[in-house]
């Protein structure tokens, strides 16, 4: 193997950026990738670290870790979410970036992978101090974005509200609006029709190519969704008005199953009226979150956090198919156990596409002034994901692997050919 810098990053015993190159090393080998381009995907582009002071509601500054990794710009300009939670660190943003540059290359988008984060927790944040700390992170960033250049998007602890602060503090920096400088917007200040849901559409999109492959219809089969935020509730939402019979719900505060099937409607409106989570839904019995995965379904679709799914869970999953909404749910080393178990797995990089390409209509639409119907962002997502997942499906046949493997070998081909277009040094 080849020396890279990332090693120093992955000396920490679960490092997120060498799962990242465990699957990599895997599809380049299968794929054949030249070893030039294998070494220069090892190291991500560009990463920046820095500190942000911010006054406190008590009138003390605290001086927050905020991240900004460019992985790659091969085949486009860089494009990826930021992230506000306690767990930021330098690795998990270089994966997180690293997969933004296979997900937008498999949603076949002119793209290439960026990841921002702050170690932060803002449920224990005023309104006022998370706007204030949105700020610094966006001045911070001043010579990172560009309309053209490095183009954010919500994360997890993220939403249009934050996207909005960025954008404004931006256009002062720059004197000008340049509202596709980011994306995941409210819709008034230039955001896109469908963004919201974007994410939780395409797994659901996602969850339908795959059943009609295996032979099944939505309304055969249950499901079960970990996590209840914006990917989960849409996915929960979308393939419940498929047909799906969702059976199993959670969030970080706690976990249902109903084998009758859970009227997902009503558990939105619990949240919306429940300060956003699902304690004290009466919809459902209430389970332990850790029996959440291994209940019985047809479908899981894991809409939470990363590293959830170790070899252990996997043993136990019940699922024949299983739909990753979050990015990194799977531990490399439970890969195999579902390959052994013959559950198909659609990966990340693929099922939860659907969020940056709406963010690349989105882009679009504000580059040209011109705003398009929903409907027009829903059939035009739809079509690019059929033809992702296609394209995946047809490598994981061709070179006898599974979907993630495929997923990645799809990547590579393209952002391949980018980095040999272009050339280097
Ligand atoms: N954060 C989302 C993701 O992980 C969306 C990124 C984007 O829209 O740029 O895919």
């Amino acid at each position: 193997m080849s020396t890279h810098t990332a090693n120093a990053a992955a000396t920490h015993n679960e490092s997120m950026f060498e799962a990242v190159l465990a699957r990599l090393d895997i599809a380049a080998k299968l794929m054949n990738l030249s070893d030039d381009v294998s070494l220069i995907l090892r190291n991500p582009l560009k990463q920046v670290k820095v500190s942000l002071p911010v006054m406190m509601d008590n009138g003390k500054i605290q001086v927050f870790e905020g991240y900004r990794v460019v992985h790659s710009v091969a085949i486009g300009p860089s494009k990826g979410g930021i992230r506000y939670a306690m767990d930021v660190n330098q690795d998990e943003v270089m994966a997180l970036a690293a997969w933004m540059s296979f997900k937008c290359a498999v949603a076949n988008l002119p793209y290439g992978g960026a990841k921002g984060g702050i170690k932060c927790d803002p449920r224990a944040m005023s309104v006022g101090e998370l706007e204030r700390l949105t700020r610094a992170y966006a001045k911070s960033m001043k010579d990172v974005f560009g309309v053209n250049k490095d183009i954010p998007a919500p994360d997890m602890g993220t939403s249009g509200r934050e996207m909005a602060w960025i954008l404004d503090e931006y256009n002062k920096m720059m004197g000008e609006d340049l509202p596709g400088v980011i994306t995941g917007k409210p819709i008034a200040i230039g955001g896109s029709l469908g963004r919201d849901a974007a994410t939780g559409r395409g797994v659901m999109v996602n969850t339908m190519a795959a059943l009609k492959r295996m032979g099944k219809k939505p309304g055969e089969v249950t499901a079960v969704v970990q996590g209840f935020g914006n990917v989960g509730s849409h996915s929960a939402r979308l393939l419940s008005e498929q047909g799906v019979k969702i059976v199993g719900i959670g969030d970080h505060t706690a976990s249902f199953y109903n084998e009758k099937g859970i009227d997902i409607k009503a558990a939105l409106d619990f949240v919306a009226k429940n300060n956003r989570v699902l304690k004290g839904f009466k919809g459902a019995t209430e389970i332990a979150s850790d029996d959440l995965l291994t209940s019985k379904c047809d479908v899981l679709v894991p809409a939470a956090l990363q590293n959830v799914i170790t070899e252990d869970v996997a043993s136990k999953i019940q699922a024949k198919l299983v739909v990753e909404g979050a990015n990194g749910p799977t531990m490399p080393e439970a890969d195999h156990i579902f390959k052994e178990r013959n559950i198909i797995v659609v990966p990340d990089i693929l099922a939860n596409s659907g969020g940056v390409t709406v963010s690349y209509f989105e882009w679009v639409q504000n580059k040209a002034g011109y705003y398009w119907s929903e409907d027009e962002v829903n059939t035009k997502h739809d079509e690019k994901m059929e033809l992702a997942f296609a394209n995946v499906w047809n490598n994981a046949e061709q070179f006898k692997t599974t979907m993630r493997i495929a997923a990645y070998i799809t990547a590579l081909q393209k952002i391949e050919q980018g980095v040999k277009l272009k050339g280097h040094y």
